[in-house]
């Protein structure tokens, strides 16, 4: 039996915003689901609807086989972690944290117990007597955290955790979660417009426009077969190259024609001749140095040294493209380089996706 099934999900706000449109996803028991997709997409309303605290204009949503449309938060057996953390201000880090089983009328001894072995299990055994603002960012992050944790719920409702944390403790704690979410074998659905963020940690990942789920697959599917130039384009840094181009068939072969230049396609490619739009990674674009006969020339516009990694900002004609190689090569704007693209690296959408 799937842990959540959702079944043609609809949030229509009263104002008339349709929020979540025709949303149906089924989520396995204990996976790492990341709700993607950028700001306005709906991925929070639909948190919410999980966690009960939005009505579901229509649609089912079942957990662990049972219909929750109706049931109350405090029924349903998920803790949401908040962006803000919603920590009580006047209250202990130990206060906070077992507040939920407080209010559930729990053994005094068993909470404290309880929220002992979650503070060690967070590396916050030492601060249980402190209040929030004895806090810093991380450290507050880890009791929002305890104190759904301590619930012991079947799904961990995560909404956007990570984005008040500066950069560098963002990363850890992005490994520290894939490890929590491990050790507690528990569902979670972990709401981020940060692309890093769901291919660092999802098992799956659920793309979404305007309320739409525009594809749901593992990281490595949704950046090797996007279905969409939307999706293309969301997953990846640098993002992929995409450019109107001209499918041509010539003989057996197959090309893609754009300013000038053209590229071989796959000879199985199904596209007729015609408009097209053109993907491709910059890790995809290959240094040819002298040429060769399937490489291209462009010029470079820009070089962005990331560290490990080059970003060459390219132009040839109208088209910008991106080649992403090792820093250790080094190139001067205004020189001209060769690259090719290998055919089976190639995306083709339909012109009008674009
Ligand atoms: P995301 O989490 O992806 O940024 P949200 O779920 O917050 O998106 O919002 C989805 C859409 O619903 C947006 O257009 C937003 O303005 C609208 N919305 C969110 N909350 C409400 C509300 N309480 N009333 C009306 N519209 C809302």
């Amino acid at each position: 039996m799937p842990k959540l099934l959702f079944e043609s999900l609809e949030k229509v706000y009263p104002n008339g915003v349709r929020a979540v449109s025709d949303f149906s996803l089924q989520v396995e028991e204990g996976e790492f689901i990341v709700l993607v997709g950028p700001s306005g997409c709906g991925k929070s309303t639909l948190l919410r609807m999980i966690a009960g605290l939005e009505r579901i204009t229509s649609g089912t949503l079942k957990l662990d086989g049972c219909e929750v449309n109706n049931v109350s938060p405090r029924d349903r057996d998920v803790a949401m972690v908040f962006q803000s953390y919603a920590l009580y201000p006047h209250m202990t880090v130990a206060e906070n944290m077992g507040i939920s089983l407080l209010l559930r009328k729990t053994d005094k001894k068993v909470i404290a117990e309880k929220v002992r072995e979650t503070a060690r299990l967070l590396d916050i055994a030492d601060l249980l007597e402190r209040k929030p603002d004895q806090l810093s960012g991380g450290q507050r992050q880890r009791v929002a955290l305890g104190r759904a944790i301590v619930r012991q719920p079947s799904v961990f409702l995560l909404d956007e955790p990570l984005s008040n944390l500066d950069a560098a403790l963002r990363s850890q704690m992005r490994l520290e979660l894939i490890s929590l979410h491990r050790r507690l074998g528990a569902t979670f659905i972990y709401v981020t417009h940060d692309q890093t963020e769901a291919m660092t940690m999802g098992d799956r990942i659920v793309v979404m426009d305007k309320g739409v789920i525009q594809q749901v697959g593992t990281p490595e599917e949704l950046y090797r077969r996007p279905r969409s130039p939307f999706v293309a384009g969301f997953i990846g840094t640098p993002k992929i190259n995409l450019l109107g181009c001209t499918v041509k068939h010539s003989g057996s072969q197959v090309f893609a024609c754009f300013d000038g230049l053209r590229t071989p396609l796959s000879p199985d490619c199904a596209f007729p001749d015609g408009p097209a739009l053109l993907g491709v990674r910059p890790e995809d674009l290959i240094l040819q140095e002298g040429g060769g006969p399937d490489s291209l020339t462009a010029r470079i516009e820009l070089v962005e040294m990331t560290g490990g990694d080059n970003y060459i900002h390219l132009a040839a004609g109208q088209s910008r493209l991106t080649l992403k190689c090792s820093s250790r090569l080094h190139f001067a704007v205004g020189q001209d380089i060769s690259f090719s693209i290998p055919a089976d690296r190639v995306l083709l959408f339909p012109p009008e996706q674009s």
